[in-house]
């Protein structure tokens, strides 16, 4: 049995995502001005330490939250600024969730078919006929061993991957997972990783998984670090954006800070396109400031 493609993958592109949370009266940034980008059909791995703002960015990217500020493009459309109503229509036509809590995403009493059923029945209202029967996207995600057994009666293991299966349910070009193997034995987390490593190969899905899991990592095809709110791509030349505090004081990322301890000079060089930060050698110590050639690596 083949996947089938049905819709192409989506590609995201978020543009000065901030999100804030109030509690208690106070502010509380999950995001920071993030720039993130994924290409139709790429799966990422989305690391980072527990409340850096992982399941906040899941959630923006499924329209389950709205961002404080920025841009986040599905495809060619800015899906900040769609009515309630284009999002349900977005949210349940081309993007799959799989939640933390495995037991969330099913129906405890129904199989594997009808819990793929049942996610299908809701898109039946967009004429969609395009749908693949149930039987047959198990068996295209190496499931049919499942097809008519009970939830109730599944494994841990077993549940998550049919969890990953009903978000696959109406083809999906974006498919978003959070944590899928938290709860999972190293086998059952290697299981999950091959259904990941199918799902990207054969069905042209745009993936994004929260993991902690090198097995899973390792299933995508990158991977995205995000610290304190900033997302940190590794494998591509890095370029953040930074906030100016109110008081002037720039906020450089953690590792950037790291190489310039406190008194560190930098040089303000006004260009045409805008302003850069330029490290001037021998200049990392306050007062020490020469005229020596620039150093590359200032901050932009
Ligand atoms: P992660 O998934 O990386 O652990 P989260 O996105 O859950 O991070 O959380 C990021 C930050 O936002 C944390 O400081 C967390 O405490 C805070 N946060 C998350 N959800 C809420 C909420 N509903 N209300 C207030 N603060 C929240
Ligand atoms: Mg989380």
């Amino acid at each position: 049995m083949t996947a089938r493609v049905l819709q192409t993958g989506l590609a995201i592109h978020c543009e000065h995502l901030s999100h804030y949370y109030e509690l208690d009266g106070e502010e509380v940034t999950a995001l920071d001005n993030v720039e993130f980008s994924v290409a139709a059909g790429e799966s990422v791995a989305l690391l980072g330490p527990s409340g850096s703002g992982k399941s906040t960015l899941l959630s923006l990217l499924a329209g389950l939250l709205r961002p404080s500020s920025g841009q986040i493009y599905l495809g060619a459309d800015d899906i900040t600024v769609m009515s309630e109503s284009e999002l349900l229509r977005l949210r349940g036509q081309r993007i799959g969730v799989v939640v933390q809590n495995p037991s969330r995403n099913l129906l405890p009493y129904g199989t594997a078919e009808q819990n793929i059923s049942f996610a299908q029945r809701a898109l039946r209202g967009y004429r969609r006929v395009d749908l693949q029967a149930p039987a047959e996207l198990l068996a295209a995600l190496g499931l049919s061993e499942l097809s008519g057994q009970r939830v109730s009666r599944m494994s841990g293991g077993e549940q998550q991957r049919l969890s990953v299966a009903v978000a696959m349910a109406g083809s999906p070009g974006l498919l978003l997972a959070d944590e899928p193997t938290s709860q999972l034995d190293t086998d059952n987390r290697d299981k999950v990783g091959e259904l990941l490593t199918r799902i990207t190969s054969s069905f042209g899905t745009t993936v994004v998984v929260v993991t902690h899991d090198p097995a899973v990592a390792a299933a995508l095809g990158r991977s995205v670090t995000i610290t304190e709110g900033r997302a940190d791509d590794r494998d591509q030349h890095r370029q953040q954006f930074v906030r100016v505090d109110p008081d002037g004081a720039v906020r450089l990322p953690p590792d950037v800070l790291a190489t310039l301890p406190p008194g560190s000079q930098l040089r303000v060089v006004r260009r045409p396109g805008g302003v850069e930060l330029v490290l001037t050698a021998g200049a990392e110590r306050a007062g020490t400031e020469r005229s020596d050639p620039e150093r590359p690596g200032g901050y932009r």
